[in-house]
Protein backbone atom coordinates (compact mmCIF):
# COMPACT_ATOMS: atom_id res chain seq x y z
CA UNK A 1 0.00 0.00 0.00
CA UNK A 2 1.27 3.35 -0.99
CA UNK A 3 0.78 5.35 2.61
CA UNK A 4 2.10 8.60 1.26
CA UNK A 5 -1.32 8.33 -0.80
CA UNK A 6 -3.80 6.48 1.22
CA UNK A 7 -4.43 9.11 3.41
CA UNK A 8 -7.51 8.70 6.26
CA UNK A 9 -10.49 11.15 5.55
CA UNK A 10 -9.76 13.14 8.65
CA UNK A 11 -6.52 14.17 6.93
CA UNK A 12 -7.70 14.94 3.59
CA UNK A 13 -7.86 19.29 3.71
CA UNK A 14 -7.11 21.42 1.25
CA UNK A 15 -5.30 24.32 1.90
CA UNK A 16 -6.86 27.73 1.01
CA UNK A 17 -5.39 30.84 -0.52
CA UNK A 18 -5.81 33.89 1.50
CA UNK A 19 -5.31 36.72 -0.16
CA UNK A 20 -4.80 38.71 2.34
CA UNK A 21 -1.78 36.77 2.74
CA UNK A 22 -0.66 38.50 0.08
CA UNK A 23 1.16 41.34 1.91
CA UNK A 24 2.58 39.29 4.35
CA UNK A 25 4.41 37.20 1.36
CA UNK A 26 5.98 40.52 -0.04
CA UNK A 27 7.53 42.01 2.80
CA UNK A 28 9.08 38.06 3.22
CA UNK A 29 10.47 38.13 -0.02
CA UNK A 30 11.64 41.55 0.14
CA UNK A 31 13.78 40.67 2.93
CA UNK A 32 14.67 36.95 1.74
CA UNK A 33 13.35 35.74 5.29
CA UNK A 34 11.94 32.34 5.34
CA UNK A 35 9.17 31.06 7.36
CA UNK A 36 8.47 27.40 8.03
CA UNK A 37 4.70 28.04 7.38
CA UNK A 38 5.39 28.40 3.74
CA UNK A 39 8.40 26.35 3.16
CA UNK A 40 6.59 23.20 4.90
CA UNK A 41 3.53 24.28 2.88
CA UNK A 42 2.02 23.76 6.70
CA UNK A 43 -1.82 23.05 6.79
CA UNK A 44 -2.20 25.66 9.51
CA UNK A 45 -0.63 28.45 8.02
CA UNK A 46 -4.53 30.74 7.52
CA UNK A 47 -4.79 29.83 11.50
CA UNK A 48 -1.69 30.66 12.62
CA UNK A 49 -0.93 33.63 10.67
CA UNK A 50 -4.62 35.04 11.22
CA UNK A 51 -3.73 35.04 14.62
CA UNK A 52 -0.34 36.40 14.77
CA UNK A 53 1.76 33.49 15.01
CA UNK A 54 4.25 32.69 12.42
CA UNK A 55 8.05 30.78 12.49
CA UNK A 56 11.07 32.05 11.21
CA UNK A 57 13.89 29.86 10.02
CA UNK A 58 17.20 31.38 10.56
CA UNK A 59 20.67 30.29 9.87
CA UNK A 60 19.66 29.42 6.47
CA UNK A 61 17.99 26.73 4.34
CA UNK A 62 20.74 23.90 4.50
CA UNK A 63 20.93 21.49 7.38
CA UNK A 64 24.33 19.22 8.51
CA UNK A 65 21.84 16.99 9.55
CA UNK A 66 19.94 14.62 7.85
CA UNK A 67 17.01 13.21 10.10
CA UNK A 68 14.42 10.48 8.07
CA UNK A 69 11.40 12.47 8.70
CA UNK A 70 12.42 15.52 7.38
CA UNK A 71 12.46 17.47 4.00
CA UNK A 72 14.90 20.87 4.91
CA UNK A 73 17.51 19.66 2.43
CA UNK A 74 21.04 18.55 4.25
CA UNK A 75 24.99 19.46 3.85
CA UNK A 76 28.00 19.02 5.35
CA UNK A 77 28.41 22.70 5.57
CA UNK A 78 25.47 25.46 5.96
CA UNK A 79 24.36 28.36 4.03
CA UNK A 80 26.09 31.54 4.68
CA UNK A 81 24.74 33.30 7.30
CA UNK A 82 23.10 37.10 6.94
CA UNK A 83 24.83 39.41 9.55
CA UNK A 84 21.26 41.24 8.76
CA UNK A 85 18.49 38.98 9.53
CA UNK A 86 17.88 39.74 12.51
CA UNK A 87 16.86 43.17 11.94
CA UNK A 88 15.00 42.29 9.14
CA UNK A 89 13.14 39.36 10.94
CA UNK A 90 13.10 42.50 13.49
CA UNK A 91 11.24 44.85 10.82
CA UNK A 92 8.91 42.44 9.39
CA UNK A 93 7.65 41.28 13.45
CA UNK A 94 7.03 45.33 13.38
CA UNK A 95 5.13 45.45 10.20
CA UNK A 96 2.99 42.80 10.08
CA UNK A 97 1.84 43.08 13.76
CA UNK A 98 2.72 40.06 15.17
CA UNK A 99 2.67 39.08 18.92
CA UNK A 100 3.92 35.75 18.95
CA UNK A 101 6.82 34.33 16.93
CA UNK A 102 8.51 31.30 16.89
CA UNK A 103 12.16 31.26 15.44
CA UNK A 104 13.66 28.20 14.64
CA UNK A 105 16.91 26.93 12.23
CA UNK A 106 18.49 24.25 11.14
CA UNK A 107 21.38 22.61 12.80
CA UNK A 108 24.34 24.14 12.36
CA UNK A 109 27.24 21.76 13.47
CA UNK A 110 29.98 23.22 10.92
CA UNK A 111 29.97 26.49 13.14
CA UNK A 112 31.80 26.79 16.17
CA UNK A 113 29.04 28.23 18.22
CA UNK A 114 26.96 25.90 16.13
CA UNK A 115 24.36 29.31 15.21
CA UNK A 116 23.81 29.77 19.44
CA UNK A 117 24.87 33.42 18.81
CA UNK A 118 22.69 34.66 15.48
CA UNK A 119 19.64 32.86 17.62
CA UNK A 120 20.42 35.54 20.58
CA UNK A 121 20.82 38.53 18.18
CA UNK A 122 17.57 37.32 16.43
CA UNK A 123 16.39 37.21 20.40
CA UNK A 124 17.61 40.65 21.15
CA UNK A 125 17.02 42.57 18.08
CA UNK A 126 13.16 41.63 17.87
CA UNK A 127 12.80 42.21 21.66
CA UNK A 128 14.57 45.77 21.16
CA UNK A 129 12.01 47.09 18.45
CA UNK A 130 9.10 45.18 19.88
CA UNK A 131 9.05 44.98 23.67
CA UNK A 132 5.75 43.71 23.69
CA UNK A 133 6.28 40.24 21.35
CA UNK A 134 6.32 36.63 23.12
CA UNK A 135 9.27 35.11 21.54
CA UNK A 136 9.39 31.16 21.35
CA UNK A 137 12.69 29.50 20.00
CA UNK A 138 12.61 26.30 18.59
CA UNK A 139 16.24 25.11 18.83
CA UNK A 140 19.02 22.65 17.64
CA UNK A 141 20.14 20.57 20.71
CA UNK A 142 23.70 21.89 19.60
CA UNK A 143 25.13 18.42 20.63
CA UNK A 144 24.68 19.11 24.25
CA UNK A 145 26.73 21.86 24.20
CA UNK A 146 26.04 23.68 27.45
CA UNK A 147 28.02 27.11 26.46
CA UNK A 148 25.43 27.11 22.91
CA UNK A 149 22.37 26.69 24.88
CA UNK A 150 23.53 29.11 28.21
CA UNK A 151 24.12 31.71 24.72
CA UNK A 152 20.71 31.37 23.52
CA UNK A 153 18.75 31.57 27.25
CA UNK A 154 21.04 34.44 27.93
CA UNK A 155 18.63 36.20 25.15
CA UNK A 156 15.88 35.19 27.44
CA UNK A 157 13.36 33.97 24.56
CA UNK A 158 10.02 34.00 26.43
CA UNK A 159 9.51 30.13 25.62
CA UNK A 160 12.58 27.71 25.24
CA UNK A 161 11.65 24.55 22.96
CA UNK A 162 13.35 21.78 21.80
CA UNK A 163 11.64 18.53 20.36
CA UNK A 164 12.41 15.22 21.46
CA UNK A 165 10.71 14.22 18.21
CA UNK A 166 9.85 10.38 19.13
CA UNK A 167 9.96 7.96 22.29
CA UNK A 168 13.00 6.73 23.21
CA UNK A 169 13.12 3.27 21.26
CA UNK A 170 12.53 5.41 18.01
CA UNK A 171 15.54 8.46 18.27
CA UNK A 172 17.99 6.10 15.94
CA UNK A 173 15.35 4.92 13.17
CA UNK A 174 14.15 8.41 12.99
CA UNK A 175 16.41 11.00 13.69
CA UNK A 176 20.28 11.97 12.72
CA UNK A 177 22.67 9.64 14.82
CA UNK A 178 24.08 12.71 16.25
CA UNK A 179 21.17 13.35 18.12
CA UNK A 180 20.29 11.45 21.12
CA UNK A 181 16.76 11.04 23.31
CA UNK A 182 18.79 11.97 26.69
CA UNK A 183 21.21 14.52 24.89
CA UNK A 184 17.48 16.57 24.33
CA UNK A 185 16.59 16.03 27.32
CA UNK A 186 19.60 17.52 28.84
CA UNK A 187 19.06 20.59 26.94
CA UNK A 188 15.66 21.50 28.15
CA UNK A 189 17.07 20.22 31.50
CA UNK A 190 19.43 22.71 31.79
CA UNK A 191 17.18 25.68 30.06
CA UNK A 192 14.23 25.14 32.48
CA UNK A 193 16.70 24.99 35.43
CA UNK A 194 17.71 29.21 34.55
CA UNK A 195 14.18 29.44 34.63
CA UNK A 196 12.50 29.38 31.26
CA UNK A 197 8.93 28.12 30.21
CA UNK A 198 10.13 24.84 28.45
CA UNK A 199 8.44 23.01 25.83
CA UNK A 200 8.41 19.70 23.39
CA UNK A 201 7.11 18.24 20.53
CA UNK A 202 6.59 14.41 19.46
CA UNK A 203 5.30 12.92 16.10
CA UNK A 204 3.40 10.06 16.19
CA UNK A 205 2.23 7.56 13.88
CA UNK A 206 6.05 5.85 13.58
CA UNK A 207 5.26 2.67 15.27
CA UNK A 208 5.72 4.04 19.02
CA UNK A 209 2.59 2.59 21.50
CA UNK A 210 0.67 4.54 23.77
CA UNK A 211 2.70 3.23 26.66
CA UNK A 212 6.27 4.47 24.98
CA UNK A 213 4.28 7.72 24.70
CA UNK A 214 3.13 8.08 28.14
CA UNK A 215 6.82 7.03 29.15
CA UNK A 216 8.13 9.83 27.69
CA UNK A 217 5.69 12.08 28.88
CA UNK A 218 6.69 10.95 32.16
CA UNK A 219 10.35 11.60 30.93
CA UNK A 220 9.96 14.91 29.90
CA UNK A 221 7.53 16.19 32.89
CA UNK A 222 10.44 15.12 35.14
CA UNK A 223 12.46 17.54 33.83
CA UNK A 224 9.19 19.99 34.27
CA UNK A 225 8.89 20.50 30.56
CA UNK A 226 5.98 22.84 30.59
CA UNK A 227 4.43 22.91 26.87
CA UNK A 228 3.67 19.62 25.06
CA UNK A 229 2.54 19.45 20.94
CA UNK A 230 1.82 15.92 19.55
CA UNK A 231 0.81 15.85 15.60
CA UNK A 232 0.93 13.22 12.94
CA UNK A 233 3.93 12.22 11.08
CA UNK A 234 3.46 12.72 7.30
CA UNK A 235 5.52 11.65 4.86
CA UNK A 236 7.17 14.47 2.76
CA UNK A 237 8.19 11.64 -0.36
CA UNK A 238 8.54 8.44 -0.95
CA UNK A 239 12.29 8.98 0.30
CA UNK A 240 11.41 9.11 3.57
CA UNK A 241 10.30 7.11 6.72
CA UNK A 242 7.56 4.85 6.23
CA UNK A 243 3.61 6.32 7.85
CA UNK A 244 3.46 3.28 10.19
CA UNK A 245 -0.14 4.38 11.13
CA UNK A 246 -1.91 7.77 10.83
CA UNK A 247 -3.46 7.74 14.39
CA UNK A 248 -7.51 8.78 14.93
CA UNK A 249 -7.93 12.15 16.48
CA UNK A 250 -9.83 10.61 18.81
CA UNK A 251 -6.83 9.08 20.54
CA UNK A 252 -4.92 12.86 19.97
CA UNK A 253 -7.63 13.64 22.17
CA UNK A 254 -6.59 10.84 24.47
CA UNK A 255 -2.76 11.67 24.68
CA UNK A 256 -3.87 14.69 25.47
CA UNK A 257 -5.79 13.98 28.82
CA UNK A 258 -2.95 11.95 29.52
CA UNK A 259 -0.71 14.75 29.37
CA UNK A 260 -2.73 17.23 31.40
CA UNK A 261 -3.09 14.67 33.87
CA UNK A 262 0.69 14.07 33.95
CA UNK A 263 0.76 17.97 34.28
CA UNK A 264 1.84 19.59 31.58
CA UNK A 265 0.18 23.34 31.39
CA UNK A 266 -0.54 23.42 28.01
CA UNK A 267 -0.72 20.48 25.34
CA UNK A 268 -1.77 20.59 21.87
CA UNK A 269 -2.33 17.57 19.87
CA UNK A 270 -4.29 16.57 16.41
CA UNK A 271 -3.49 15.05 13.32
CA UNK A 272 -1.99 18.45 11.91
CA UNK A 273 -1.18 20.01 15.31
CA UNK A 274 3.21 20.76 14.60
CA UNK A 275 5.58 21.67 17.36
CA UNK A 276 4.62 25.63 16.46
CA UNK A 277 0.67 25.45 16.48
CA UNK A 278 -1.21 27.84 17.46
CA UNK A 279 2.30 28.50 19.72
CA UNK A 280 0.63 32.02 20.27
CA UNK A 281 -2.47 31.05 21.35
CA UNK A 282 -4.23 33.23 24.29
CA UNK A 283 -3.53 30.40 27.10
CA UNK A 284 0.12 30.72 26.14
CA UNK A 285 0.53 33.84 25.93
CA UNK A 286 -1.42 34.52 28.90
CA UNK A 287 1.21 32.05 30.86
CA UNK A 288 4.44 33.41 29.45
CA UNK A 289 3.42 37.07 29.54
FE1 LIG B 1 15.48 18.54 9.75
FE2 LIG B 1 16.07 19.56 12.15
FE3 LIG B 1 16.83 17.08 11.50
FE4 LIG B 1 17.95 19.20 10.36
S1 LIG B 1 18.06 18.63 12.53
S2 LIG B 1 17.32 17.33 9.32
S3 LIG B 1 16.23 20.60 10.16
S4 LIG B 1 14.72 17.82 11.75
FE1 LIG C 1 3.65 28.20 10.84
FE2 LIG C 1 3.94 26.45 12.84
FE3 LIG C 1 1.59 27.56 12.36
FE4 LIG C 1 2.55 25.77 10.68
S1 LIG C 1 1.97 25.37 12.79
S2 LIG C 1 1.61 27.73 10.12
S3 LIG C 1 4.73 26.23 10.77
S4 LIG C 1 3.41 28.66 13.00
Amino acid sequence: MNKLYNKPEWLKIKIEHDPKFDDVRKTLSENSLVTVCEEAHCPNINECWSSGTATFMVLGDTCTRGCRFCNVKSGRYGANIDPMEPMKIAESVKKWGLDYIVITSVDRDDLPDQGSEHFAKVITTVHQQSPEVLIEVLVPDFRGDVKCVETVVQARPNVFAHNVETIERLQGRVRDNRATYEQSLMVLEYAKKQGLYTKSSLMVGLGETEEEIAQTMDDLRRIDVDFLTLGQYLRPSLKHLEVVEYVHPDQFEHYKKIGLEKGFRYIAAGPFVRSSYKAGEFFIKSIVK
